[in-house]
């Protein structure tokens, strides 16, 4: 299979995925203080330690851990019995992880100047540190990694874009996703994605996902993924009705309601309980979604996609 059969998509629609997800992200995103800084001890610290816990829990230990050692020098210096004491005392679940951090900080001290490597490969030399937290390391403090592939982004490239459950095919389709020289914001926004919207009861509509245009599973109604075996329960129908009407206006300009309707249901009758006024309500919704735009003209409505 080639990059290409990995993610069925041109380049146009392409680029415009990207932007779509990079500016929703930009727009609103959880603020995690370590998404704030690109000191590559900070956010190894800030992954260590989330590796066990959950994100809400890990700001205050991360906090109280850099006022105690600032610095990687300042930790490679430090008793090693107090690292683990911290880590305990905080909870953050197995001590070897502590241990680690601290072999790590003195690496850093003794085998490259005490100045972090950049690369994922030399990241993951450091004692502790596997290719996923030398991949976050690279991407956030050095805007060098490659693209993330976890739970989260396998669910999402699973639904968005229906690639078959396999992990050579998230691999080649996260990396094409991905723009070149874009890791910090890309990585970001595509596990926040995972995070916000697209968890295992997807929040498509309620997180206003910047891919429902795109997707297959919104489009479908089909939300199962490798890690959701049966289709989540959530208030399905309605969902998968705005799906059908953005992947219906996608193929036209714009449809008047009769025509509109039939190619969304095939029992839609304009006067009945799925006729013109369900219709009509479902396109309000998507019109304050910001995804179509609705306009009367001649005593009728007429919708398009907004682009
Ligand atoms: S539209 Fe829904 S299912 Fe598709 S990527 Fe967005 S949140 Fe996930």
């Amino acid at each position: 299979m080639t990059d290409g059969e990995a993610l069925r998509i041109d380049e146009e629609t392409l680029s415009s995925v990207r932007e779509a997800l990079v500016s929703w992200y930009e727009a609103d995103h959880r603020a995690f203080p370590w998404r704030e800084t690109d000191d590559p001890y900070e956010i190894l610290v800030s992954e260590v330690m989330s590796q066990q816990t959950q994100l809400d829990r890990v700001v205050d230990a991360w906090e109280d851990f850099l006022d105690r050692w600032p610095t990687a020098a300042d930790l490679a210096a430090a008793d090693r019995a107090d690292v683990v004491a911290f880590w305990s005392d905080h909870s953050l679940g197995y001590n070897n992880r502590a241990k680690y951090l601290h072999e790590a900080a003195q690496q850093v001290r003794d085998e490259y100047d005490g100045s972090f490597p950049r690369t994922p490969d030399e990241l993951s030399e450091l004692m502790g540190v596997g290719p996923y937290t030398a991949n976050a390391v690279a991407s956030f403090a050095f805007n060098n990694g490659d693209a993330v592939v976890d739970t989260n982004v396998k669910r999402v490239l699973y639904r968005a874009f229906d690639l078959p459950d396999d992990d050579a095919a998230f691999e080649r389709g996260a990396e094409r996703l991905m723009p070149d020289g874009r890791s910090r914001v890309w990585n970001n926004a595509i596990m926040e994605l995972g995070g916000v919207a697209c968890e295992k009861v997807p929040k498509c509509d309620e997180a206003g996902c910047p891919w429902r245009e795109w997707c297959h599973a919104y489009e479908t109604g089909d939300f199962t993924a490798p890690d959701v075996p049966t289709q989540p329960e959530f208030e399905g129908s309605r969902r998968q009705m705005r799906g059908r009407v953005v992947s219906t206006l996608k193929e036209y300009d714009e449809l008047a309601l009769d025509e509109l309707g039939p190619r969304v249901r095939v029992d839609y009758a304009p006067g009945g309980t799925y006729g013109r006024e369900w219709l009509r309500g479902l396109l309000e919704d998507l019109a304050e979604d910001g995804l179509v735009g609705v306009e009367r003209r001649d005593g009728d409505t007429v919708a398009s996609l907004k682009r």
